[in-house]
């Protein structure tokens, strides 16, 4: 089972002729509502690929919650651990102009109130998913938990942060894009290429780390072994989600028993059909696609 310990935001979408400037109101469509966050959409990801998920994250007690776990319990993914605290489930408001360009505010809300002590027995578990959109205290006491259980950690280490090598000692396969790679380095290593950097990480903790190269596929390393996958070539409409969907995938192959490069492709494979349509969660492919795409 995969337990994936992270956010979940309703977003409210709305397209504009243009971002306001300060002080400006400019009207929109109508408001679009759509299930988000990282943690809730590689959960739907993972399950929808065919694995058994479990989802720990904190919900308010509104209306947005129940509409965020039913989204969960559409795609099979397990809800008993979800906490219900009393703060106002997560939101985002995401501006969206015509041109293309987006404003996006967070309202983290309950998910700032995910607990260390929120963690479950982890008996069922075999791989722990983590990102970074709840307290970094919580993400790394969960970290801690899991590798003194014996459970692989998957870290996901988005949105863009500098971690600490105390963390980094506790993941086993760390999975970043270009932007998120070099943050995470801090001050330590901001240029290089990507062996450098890898290597780099790699000599911090983690046994494997995976990096995200959108059109262009994804670059791996576990020690001295490298793995480049490229992208799968399709019409893109909308790569929203395609992220999260490459983590998912990946997770749910190597709780399978699949080896890395194998596990990289169904991910690749997985987020390329996210991207031939529009939204994260609904984008999202099921198992007999991704196979499809793979044969
Ligand atoms: P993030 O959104 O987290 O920055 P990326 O943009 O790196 O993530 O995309 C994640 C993965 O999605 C890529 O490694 C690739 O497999 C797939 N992907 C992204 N953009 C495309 C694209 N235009 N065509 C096909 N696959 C894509």
């Amino acid at each position: 089972m995969i337990l994936t310990a992270g956010s979940a935001n309703l977003d409210f979408v709305v397209r504009v002729p243009h971002i306001a400037a300060p002080g400006e109101t400019v009207l929109g469509s109508d408001t679009v509502l759509m299930p988000g966050g990282k943690g809730a959409n590689q959960a739907v990801a993972a399950a929808r690929a065919g694995g058994k998920v479990a989802f720990l994250g904190a919900l308010g007690n509104d209306a947005f919650a129940d509409m965020l776990l039913g989204s969960l319990s559409d795609s099979a993914v397990d809800t008993r651990h979800v906490r219900r605290v009393a703060a106002p489930t997560g939101a985002a408001y995401i501006s969206v102009a015509e041109n293309g360009e987006n404003a996006i505010t967070v309202a983290p809300g309950a998910n700032n109130y995910l607990r260390p002590g929120d963690l479950p027995e982890l008996h069922e578990a075999t791989h722990l998913l983590l990102q970074l959109e709840i307290p970094l205290e919580t993400v790394s006491a969960y970290a801690s938990a899991a590798r003194a259980a014996g459970v692989q950690v998957v870290l996901n280490a988005a949105p863009a942060c500098a971690l600490d090598t105390a963390l980094l000692a506790c993941v086993d396969i760390l999975i970043v894009n270009e932007g998120e790679l070099r943050a995470l380095q801090g001050a330590v290593c901001t240029d290089g290429d990507l062996e450098e950097l890898t290597a780099a990480v790699l000599a911090r903790g983690p046994g494997t780390v995976v990096v995200t190269l959108g059109a262009r596929g994804c670059f791996a390393r576990s020690g001295q072994k490298t793995h480049r996958i490229p992208a799968y070539p399709v019409k893109v409409i909308d790569t929203t989600g395609a992220g999260d969907t490459f983590v998912g995938v990946m997770s749910t192959w190597l709780a399978q028993g699949a080896a890395l490069p194998e596990a990289l492709q169904a991910a690749s494979a997985g987020a390329a059909l996210t991207c031939t349509r529009a939204g994260a969660q609904p984008s999202m492919p099921g198992r007999q696609e991704i196979l499809r795409l793979l044969a």
